[in-house]
């Protein structure tokens, strides 16, 4: 095992090296941030590029989904500590990505509960370790990214409770996914 290559850079975003199976380069390293996208209570998971490469800016894990929608098994609300868990999808354009996130210190198994099989495939239970301030909101509409705790640029839809609300990074934005989407917010808005 390697030792933890999570830091906390100065504009206060977690980021952590990672490999990715599914790379080009299976080998090179990737610097990444974890970003959360909501849509009416329903959280995603994302890793995000904290650098993109040079030579190949649509490189994965620009945008892996490490959550997939399990209707049976939504991402709940976050504990008592204010942790969130979630069933990660582990194949595919995840393949290897758990195990680096269990290495930096990311997230952690949770063996409170049995993995929930899909098909021919499971999803194993995991709970982020790192506050949400310290993850990037992603855009509902268009995935721009932005740190939680910032204010800047990201609006909040007023119509979703405050513990899950969508983020959008333009009115464009917003009305696209208003009507178009998995879910369309106006299916979950205010759920
Ligand atoms: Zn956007
Ligand atoms: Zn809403």
């Amino acid at each position: 095992m390697s030792e933890s290559k999570s830091t906390l850079a100065p504009n206060g975003l977690r980021s952590f090296t990672v490999k990715h199976a599914k790379a080009k380069d299976p080998d090179q390293e990737y610097r990444c941030t974890l970003g959360v996208q909501l849509s009416g209570g329903q959280a995603q998971y994302m890793l995000i590029l904290a650098t993109l490469p040079k030579d190949d800016p649509y490189a994965t894990p620009a945008s892996s989904r490490l959550s997939s929608i399990i209707t049976s098994h939504p991402v709940e609300s976050p504990d008592a500590q204010g942790h969130y868990k979630f069933y990660m999808k582990t194949y595919s354009e995840n393949e290897g990505v758990l195990e680096y996130l269990l290495d930096a210190g990311i997230i952690e198994r949770d063996l409170t509960a049995s993995p929930v099989a899909q098909g021919y495939v499971t999803f194993p239970l995991v709970r982020v370790k790192i506050p949400i301030g310290e993850m990037a909101k992603v855009c509902n509409g268009c995935e721009r990214w932005e740190l939680c705790s910032d204010e800047r640029r990201m609006r909040g839809c007023s119509g979703c409770k405050p513990s899950g609300k969508a983020w959008y990074c333009s009115v464009e934005c917003q009305k696209r996914a208003w009507r178009v989407g998995y879910p369309a917010h106006k299916e979950v808005c205010g759920k």
